[in-house]
């Protein structure tokens, strides 16, 4: 007899462990002050639960340490190169795989080598360094999100997907040929981490070779992406995860991956093709500024501890866990009455603030405003997606209110367990109670560059 028992372990046992930063209010109120309510100037050992990002924070495994070990770290040729090449071109099948030490620094090469002015970069949705990127190069980043992606209420399987109908109009607008390249962002993690369907995929793939444009992915949460698909797509739910990776993978032309990600490590990434013009220039480019193209700017042991967390990741009890861990966080915020970009994405839980908080008006930070209560009272710490990131100012420099006020809890990887989850649950339950005490914030001064980062505010009166 199989047990269908409805209990959802951690689906592995913990072979090392680090402290958490624990404070009290008072401790914490100090910390808050003398940091300026700017919880990037926080030290992390100031901080219990670090929501902040689950990009390189995620814990590795057992095995990965064995890779470590025996990484080999000659300059030219590794037999760690090999081992992450094999992987990568198992995976998604590209025969043209670059090491990169990060994702921005593969958007940085492609971008180099194919934007520039005039051109236009189409997407679901641009990540904020692919955005950068695009732009730093000259050409266009234009985002055509599926129609509801921005109601955030208002649960949709696929709330990643791109409007493709749109998509075709500004191709025809524009001409093709100043469009170099379609990304298509999976999951969608401007918009939530909410994922992109098989279908849409499919759609955006028939688009691409209807006008020619070469279509990649920003494959930063393959591995969630497919997960949700196996889960709520037709058709699907029969077929092993990685062989809907892999189908992923083929209906595109190549890839760029932050490995911080969905390859459970700490630092790396990669960019992966077929067009060899293109790569062949890449390579260049990496020579020039991340190191020679059996390497690209990683160690030897970094390269083989992302070969084995590509395969990890895929599996399908982690999977599981993983996904079912951001929708229980999700599920016990909306029990206690707190608004949520819903469903929950794969890699986390987005706070809607604006609605949580409606005393908080537009001009006093109500995401940063929440974002500081959380570390106050609880010691977590999440993040401002709101008017101070966006940064947007007028000409006397104040700050204009954004379209959106998030607070994003993001999951580290194999990091935190059910217990962890369940008090940041707790938290959240004493702040809806007493959300009338949480006062706005105001700017005391700000940069005129990426303001988020080193902002410092103090409350209202
Ligand atoms: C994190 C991320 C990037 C950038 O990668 P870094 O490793 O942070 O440089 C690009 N795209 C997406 C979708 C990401 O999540």
């Amino acid at each position: 007899m199989q047990h269908n028992w409805k209990t959802i372990i951690e689906p592995f046992k913990i072979k090392s462990v680090e402290p958490l930063g624990i404070t009290t209010r008072e401790d914490r109120l100090r910390v808050l002050e003398a940091a300026h309510y700017n919880l990037f100037n926080i030290k992390a050992e100031k901080v219990l639960i670090d929501l902040l990002t689950d990009s390189g924070t995620g814990a590795m495994s057992a095995a990965q340490w064995g890779g470590i070990m025996t990484g080999d770290e000659s300059y030219a040729g590794a037999r760690s190169y090999y081992n992450f090449e094999r992987e990568i071109k198992g995976l998604t099948g590209f025969d043209e795989v670059i090491p990169v030490h990060q994702g921005r620094a593969a958007e940085k090469i492609l971008f180099g080598v194919i934007g520039g002015k005039g051109k236009y970069i189409i997407s679901n949705s641009h990540f904020d360094t692919t955005r950068a990127n695009v732009e730093y190069s000259g050409a266009q980043a234009m985002d055509f999100p599926a129609k509801g992606a921005l109601d955030f209420d208002k649960p949709a399987p696929f709330k990643g997907n791109a409007d493709i109908a749109a998509m075709e109009k500004f191709i025809r607008e524009k001409g093709a040929k100043n469009i170099p390249l379609c990304v298509m962002t999976v999951t969608n993690n401007s918009l939530g981490g909410q994922p992109v369907s098989m279908e849409n995929l499919k759609g955006v793939q028939a688009l691409c070779l209807k006008y020619g444009i070469p279509l990649f992915l920003d494959c930063a949460r393959f591995a969630e992406n497919a997960y949700f698909i196996k889960l709520r797509e037709k058709g699907y739910a029969q077929r092993p995860v990685r062989e809907i990776a892999e189908k992923m993978f083929e209906l595109a032309d190549g890839a760029w991956m932050s490995a911080k990600k969905d390859a459970l490590v700490n630092m790396g990434g990669f960019l992966a093709m077929n067009n060899k013009d293109w790569s062949a220039k890449a390579r260049q480019m990496l020579i020039l500024t991340e190191g020679f193209s059996t390497y690209g700017g990683l160690a030897g042991r970094d390269l083989e501890a992302i070969a084995i967390g590509l395969r990890e990741v895929l599996d399908e009890n982690y999977l599981h866990y993983r996904i079912r861990s951001a929708a229980y966080l999700g599920e016990g915020l909306l029990k206690h009455g707190v608004p949520i970009i819903n469903p929950p994405g794969g890699h986390g839980v987005y706070v809607n603030a604006r609605k949580f908080l409606p005393h908080i008006g537009p001009g006093q930070f109500p995401a940063q405003s929440l974002a500081c209560a959380l570390y106050l009272e609880g010691g977590i710490r999440g993040v401002e997606i709101g008017s101070l990131m966006f940064g947007r100012r007028d000409a006397g420099g104040n700050f204009l209110p954004a379209a959106m006020e998030l607070v994003r809890l993001a999951m580290p990887r194999r990091v935190y367990t059910q217990s962890h989850i369940d008090y940041v649950i707790e938290v959240f339950g004493w702040l809806a109670k007493n959300k009338k005490g949480i006062k706005g914030l105001q700017v005391m001064e700000a940069p005129a560059i990426l303001p988020h980062f080193s902002a410092k505010l103090k409350p209202v009166k």
